[in-house]
């Protein structure tokens, strides 16, 4: 939400596209808050926001991609056992 106006806002005001290498960036990153260091945290979670990074086999085993996530994320933030 917008402190100023107090509508909702459509994105993130710290991403930034960049067109010349077509992806986007976090203009924050490394004072980026904890919510977004720890995201995402369950596949749960990942399948609600419809993530992109969810492939089909995540989908058919969800506690392995669950052990599988916990790893790649173990140096952002907490794991959790579902
Ligand atoms: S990481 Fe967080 S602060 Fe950075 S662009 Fe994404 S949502 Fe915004």
């Amino acid at each position: 939400m917008n402190p100023g106006t107090g509508k909702l806002m459509e994105q993130c005001p710290w991403l930034r596209h960049l067109p010349n290498e077509n992806k986007y960036i976090c203009d924050i990153y490394d004072d980026r808050p904890d919510d977004c260091k720890h995201y995402p945290v369950t596949i749960n979670q990942m399948v609600k926001d419809e993530c992109e990074m969810l492939e089909v086999k995540d989908l058919s085993n969800p506690k392995q991609a669950q052990k599988s996530l916990d790893r790649l994320m173990a140096g952002s933030r907490p794991s959790v056992d579902n």
